[in-house]
């Protein structure tokens, strides 16, 4: 059982039930066409809901769950909104979102900046895709934009990558991290096999969420992100369907690179043989070599560490101690933060943005 929306808020409120994006992975319109509150064919023709949800109290509160914003419902969407934050509620804003109806609602919203997050659904960069799974909402470069403009206008972002329709899940983030204040929520596709049975074409995105793909896909993520550069700027969480399968796939094995035993691999990837960063996990883990190939990368990439320093650092097994040696060392060399330059390519301009 997935937790969906009760991972990120209290009370999710929706005041139609239908959407005119009619997205194929819609978790709504199939548990609603299961619930005979609507059919598959006429989720895409909203209709009014006839029990109203009820909006709580001093809470925290999502943001359109039974459709989307558009400029057909945008009055009583917005009127609901203020509603919802006159009774003293946190507010994220779920949406594909069109760029014209994000100009009305920071217009409209402009005096609740601090009490309002945007949480932007983009599951790929791939407008072929885009188009394909969601075919009513808005391309990836007018979502991109919505991020921006949400951004220079003082409003808290985050984006859910849910799901994720396209594989290169990393070079997604890349493309938008400069404009998420918040979190990038990354998660898979839930009831798939329901999902197939509607729509049989979605079969080819079945390689996205087996056990192997989800975890090269955690392992790139943790590896890519996890660089100094992106401390700071890029703020990973996972949904816990994503997550349950992270945790059942731990286990334990021989590294390919190392060739060291190890209880937390994630299949090929091991947690001592990342490209940058170092793993407070990998206390425990026996082999010296390993660690001091971590240690070097999280400290230096400052040139140079010496070996009598890393005999050092490898007699100090707590986080206290490894923060304050990697403290003094930064004093001694340098911080490597601050030298750090982006490690991939900036897409901005590919994407005149
Ligand atoms: S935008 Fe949201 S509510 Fe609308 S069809 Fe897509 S997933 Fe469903």
């Amino acid at each position: 059982m997935t937790k969906g929306w009760k991972q990120w808020v209290k009370k999710q409120i929706g005041i139609r039930i239908g959407c005119e994006r009619d997205c194929k992975f819609c978790f709504a319109k199939i548990l609603g066409s299961e619930k005979g509150y609507t059919s598959i064919d006429t989720w895409k023709n909203p209709k009014d809901r006839k029990t109203k949800d009820k909006i709580p109290s001093n809470s925290i509160v999502g943001f359109p769950s039974t459709h989307d914003i558009t400029i057909h419902n945008y009055s009583d969407c917005l009127e609901t909104i203020l509603e919802i934050l006159a009774k003293g509620n946190q507010l994220i804003i779920v949406t594909k979102p069109d760029y014209h109806i994000i100009e009305l609602l920071i217009s409209d919203l402009k005096d609740y900046k601090d009490k309002i997050e945007f949480r932007i659904t983009i599951g790929s960069y791939d407008n072929e895709v885009l188009k394909k799974y969601e075919p009513n909402a808005s391309d990836f470069e007018e979502r991109l934009l919505v991020l921006k403009t949400l951004f220079m206008a003082g409003f808290e972002t985050s984006v859910a990558i849910e799901p994720f329709t396209s594989r290169d899940v990393r070079g997604l983030i890349e493309r938008i991290y400069h404009y998420v204040t918040r979190e990038i929520w990354v998660g898979i596709m839930n009831h798939f096999s329901k999902i197939i049975k509607i729509y049989p074409e979605a079969e080819e995105l079945r390689p996205l969420y087996t056990k192997e793909t989800v975890c090269e896909i955690y392992g790139e993520l943790r590896d890519a992100f996890q660089h100094p550069y992106y401390i700071g700027k890029v703020n990973l969480r996972y949904k816990d369907t994503f997550e349950n399968i992270i945790k059942k796939s731990l286990g334990k094995g021989k590294c390919k690179e190392c060739n060291v035993e190890c209880d937390k691999l994630v299949l090929k990837n091991c947690c001592i043989c990342r490209e940058y960063g170092f793993y407070l996990e990998c206390y425990d883990c026996p082999s010296k070599e390993g660690r001091i190939g971590s240690l070097e990368q999280l400290l230096g990439v400052v040139a140079e560490v010496d070996d009598q320093e890393i005999e050092l650092i490898l007699t100090n097994t707590t986080p206290e101690e490894i923060a304050t040696y990697s403290n003094l060392l930064k004093e001694k060399k340098g911080d490597p933060e601050e030298e750090c330059v982006e490690p991939t390519l900036g897409y901005e301009d590919d994407l005149g943005v």
